[in-house]
């Protein structure tokens, strides 16, 4: 338990429970305003431990009522209660006993979303991390695993659906218009895990019989009249459970899988044992409201938080220091799930880009912290891109170093051996040396080490000896690495790219370890001879991005080129045409910085032109080339001294100019591409659908023509072409006329839509133009905004900051005020929430020094308010540090 609000809780820190609870039952008497838990634990003293070790339970923000233990209510001395929980210090001899507490609570008033709540006039609870102890005193750790059984009584005409984990034992009528459920969950679990929803909802309902011959009903609840909606998740979840039992060998073990979606949730979904439950952004689609992106988001969620089942249900985390064993994993089971589904490279560019976007610029800032931390003040801050897609990368180095083979024995060991348990990243690593008789010493640093490594490679080719020299040495610059650091084990697949394009063998190599295509970097500097490479090759390194590092290749412009139309692999080949592009990029800032003309490489343009007009490349690849990266990809590479408006002017000259050269293709592309209609939602179709409409937007680019978009934004038939036209209107012509009326018609049309509204905040938040702050400023006020709804406050404050690099970045300073202010306010009514936006200031030092100033001073400004949350202060200290 936290014993003083305020101080950090470290990981060596952790010993077990000096007590825990084989049982758990939970009576609720559903009120709006008062809601009375009436929660009987069996509680055992663990061995070993004195009998006058007192019994800490966490709690917050609850009125207790009574306590009893074995049935004799407790005295005022017997225990004391402070403001995080309830000691109690007077308890039996006998090593097991039984407490009865009775707490009351105030769902409608809780409007930070963490225990019971209220949404759209339904109650529902997220636990996760530490929320249960907002519904009652509980032992709420993850490793104290205990068999819930739940009663839940409320009202039959609001509250006609009572739901929690496991199955449905019991239920029936009662008296005054009142109905109870009892709800039974055969399998321990920790509080975090637990789930109630009572309210009125609509369900569409199918089944899935697993390889063992279980029946399973599978039920996914949304509003009434949205059941049609809830068709494509069905259809994902069903998808998520065949693949987990083919490719992972876990079956679902209860009678029961339910969903529940709702609108006012802190995340995207919560994976609560049989009792799933989702921000509603993340279930419901059709053509007309979801576009390709939301169609994929479902899917990767839907199947993220059923994997949860085996990897963080059945195998829980022991503390949670250990999230990424959870989340790490179970992000790299969905990515796999996706790219067999879907189309495994883009899939894989896709997952880089994001990791670039995010996790690298927290590993590289204030904010940085190890895959499994070591310390947190409050652990709502470590849900973060770090602990699920770097230790999501962690988890794919592992298959990369061990194998196909190894990965699969190692997994399954794992289940067999922690089934049941409250595991840690050690017992995880173990499976694998033991498994594959692996040594994985070295290569557990990546848990432990914040930072992203660098690898600097050079190379030379001896023509005389037929030798082909690879040096590389590793770096590792670290914001929050006190002390040494330690060399990592990288493990870097590559390729000797012959002047043919196919790889060229080698008879023997020295100076590292190499197994097949990968390279295992372990020491600080390796050289590296591959003997009889019979032509000079191009190296090709991380491919499929093998590991979560950045890399210097010193390769010339032509050498990029080569790569960019030549490496067998995809990724690698994406890989070097965004450096040539950067290149450029990079260049053309600098030429607007000094006042001068802007120059552009034509072998970019050409590469581009032909990527564009090969038809042997998939369409969602092509369009991933052709969105060249983004002004914060820029940013971010520049990474110091940074000057947003210099880089927005360069990018977009940089732009027009290629889409100039290459208008004839472009409008052959868009005229001809046909995505299959009606619409469906597949890779392949989501694939031509953003080939078409990137095509779309360089048209744009090069000659203006925005009656051809508002055109394809009022002929659209799916939200992906509405949308897509709509940004493209938005963000390159934001004064224009159709500018005004496209979105005014959408608003219009989609006004009782509160997902589709959310895009309409969205994009609107990321124009650009000097007024762009004051848009954002009169939305906030606008009366279909909320201060309460999380979605709404991410689309339209996350938008800005994130993706208005110009508007937000303003040269006055006045959009970090901005910030500043709305993260204040909206502390007082979601601490949690609060923090995650403010997070969007973390590199504020790596800007130019005058908007560097205004930021520090806005960030200080709110660090001096008095009443800020513990979430909020830990993320401005951090930052400020
Ligand atoms: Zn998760």
């Amino acid at each position: 338990m936290r014993t003083q609000s305020g101080t950090a809780i470290l990981l060596k820190d952790y010993r077990p429970s000096d007590y825990v609870i084989d049982k758990v039952d939970l009576d609720f008497l559903l009120d709006t305003q008062e809601t009375v838990v009436t929660s009987k634990l069996t509680i055992r003293r663990a061995k070993g431990v004195a009998t006058d070790a007192p019994l800490e339970l966490d709690g917050d923000e609850l009125k207790l009522v009574s306590i009893a233990i074995n049935n004799s209510a407790l005295a005022r001395d017997d225990y004391t209660l402070n403001d995080d929980g309830l000691s109690i210090t007077q308890l039996p001899d006998s090593d097991a006993f039984t407490l009865e507490i009775v707490t009351k609570i105030n769902p409608t008033a809780n409007k930070k979303l963490m225990g019971l709540y209220r949404t759209s006039g339904n109650f529902c609870t997220q636990c996760e991390a530490e929320g249960f102890r907002r519904i009652t005193y509980y032992l709420d750790r993850p490793d104290i695993l205990s068999v819930f059984t739940v009663r839940i009584e409320g009202d039959r005409d609001t509250v006609p659906l009572l739901l929690s984990n496991g199955n449905c034992t019991d239920k029936g009528e009662l008296d005054n218009g009142r109905h109870f459920a009892v709800w039974h969950d055969p399998h321990p679990k920790p509080a975090y895990l637990f789930a109630l929803f009572a309210g009125d909802l609509g369900v569409l309902k199918d089944s899935f019989t697993t390889r063992s011959g279980r029946e399973v009903s599978l039920e996914i609840y949304v509003e009434h009249g949205k059941e049609p909606r809830a068709a494509y998740a069905m259809d994902s979840l069903i998808r998520s459970m065949k693949w987990d039992e083919e490719v992972y060998g876990c079956e679902y073990d209860l009678d029961i899988f339910m969903i529940v979606a709702v609108s006012d949730f802190n995340m995207g979904a919560m994976e609560n044992k049989g009792l799933n439950i989702f921000n509603d952004k993340y279930v419901l689609a059709d053509p007309e409201t979801a576009t390709d992106q939301d169609y994929a988001n479902i899917e990767a969620i839907i199947a993220h938080e059923y994997f949860h089942n085996w990897t963080g249900n059945r195998i829980t985390c022991r503390d949670w220091f250990q999230l990424c064993l959870k989340e790490g994993l179970t992000v790299y089971r969905d990515h796999s799930f996706s790219a067999d589904e879907r189309s495994a490279p883009v899939k894989r560019i896709a997952e880089v880009r994001g990791l670039r976007a995010h996790q690298f610029p927290e590993d590289a800032g204030p904010l940085a912290h190890p895959v499994r931390p070591q310390r947190y003040s409050e652990i709502n801050n470590f849900y973060t891109s770090t602990v699920y897609e770097k230790g999501s990368e962690v988890v794919g180095m592992f298959k990369t170093i061990v194998g196909e083979d190894g990965y699969k024995r190692a997994l399954d060991l794992y289940f067999e051996r922690h089934d049941g348990d409250a595991a840690t990243i050690e017992d995880f690593i173990k499976c694998f040396e033991d498994a594959t008789g692996a040594d994985l010493k070295q290569f557990a640093l990546w848990y432990d080490q914040a930072g992203t490594p660098n690898l600097a490679i050079g190379t030379n080719y001896d023509e005389a000896n037929k030798r082909f020299t690879v040096n590389i040495t590793q770096s590792l610059r670290s914001t929050v690495v006190t002390g040494e650091v330690a060399p990592m084990h990288i493990p870097v697949r590559f390729g000797l790219v012959g002047p043919e394009g196919s790889d060229l063998s080698f008879s023997g190599v020295t100076g590292a370890d190499v197994t097949g295509d990968v390279i295992h970097v372990r020491e600080p500097k390796h050289t590296i001879q591959f003997e009889g490479v019979e032509q000079k090759p191009v190296i090709s390194v991380l491919r499929g991005f093998s590991a979560p590092v950045t890399t210097i290749p010193e390769r010339s412009d032509k050498e990029l080129a080569f790569l960019a139309r030549r490496d067998s692999d995809a990724f690698a080949r994406w890989e070097a045409l965004s450096s040539l592009a950067m290149r450029q990029l990079r260049q053309a800032t600098k030429d607007v910085q000094q006042g001068e003309e802007i120059s552009t490489s034509p072998e970019l343009t050409t590469i581009l032109h032909e990527i564009l007009n090969d038809d042997t490349l998939e369409p969602a690849y092509r369009a991933l080339c052709l969105n060249l990266p983004s002004e914060a990809d820029i940013a971010r590479e520049i990474g110091s001294d940074i000057d947003p408006d210099a880089i927005h002017t360069a990018r977009t000259h940089i732009l027009a100019a290629i889409s100039q050269e290459c208008l004839v293709s472009l409008e052959a592309t868009y005229s001809k591409l046909q995505p299959a209609k009606p619409f469906v939602p597949d890779a392949s179709s989501a694939g031509i659908r953003a080939l078409r409409n990137t095509a779309l937007g360089l048209i744009v680019r090069a000659n203006g023509d925005l009656e051809l978009v508002a055109n394809h934004f009022a002929n659209a038939d799916n939200m992906t072409d509405r949308m897509d036209a709509l940004s493209i209107l938005a963000l390159q012509a934001p004064y224009a006329e159709e500018t005004a009326s496209a979105l005014e018609a959408f608003k219009k049309q989609y006004a009782d839509n509160a997902i589709v509204t959310d895009k309409w905040f969205a994009i609107q938040a990321m124009m650009p133009g000097s007024n762009a702050l004051e848009r954002v400023e009169a939305l906030s006020k606008a009366e279909n905004f909320s201060w309460e709804n999380p979605n709404r406050v991410r689309s339209l404050f996350g938008s800005f900051a994130i993706g208005n690099p110009t508007g937000f970045n303003r040269a006055d300073g006045a959009g970090y005020r901005f910030l500043c202010d709305a993260t204040g306010r909206l502390d007082e009514i979601n601490p949690q929430v609060a923090a995650r936006l403010i997070t969007a200031m973390r590199s504020w030092r790596n800007l130019e020094k005058d908007r560097a100033g205004h930021a520090h001073e806005a960030l200080k400004t709110l660090a001096a308010k008095k009443k800020l949350s513990r979430d909020v202060r830990d993320i401005l200290e951090r930052t400020l540090a």
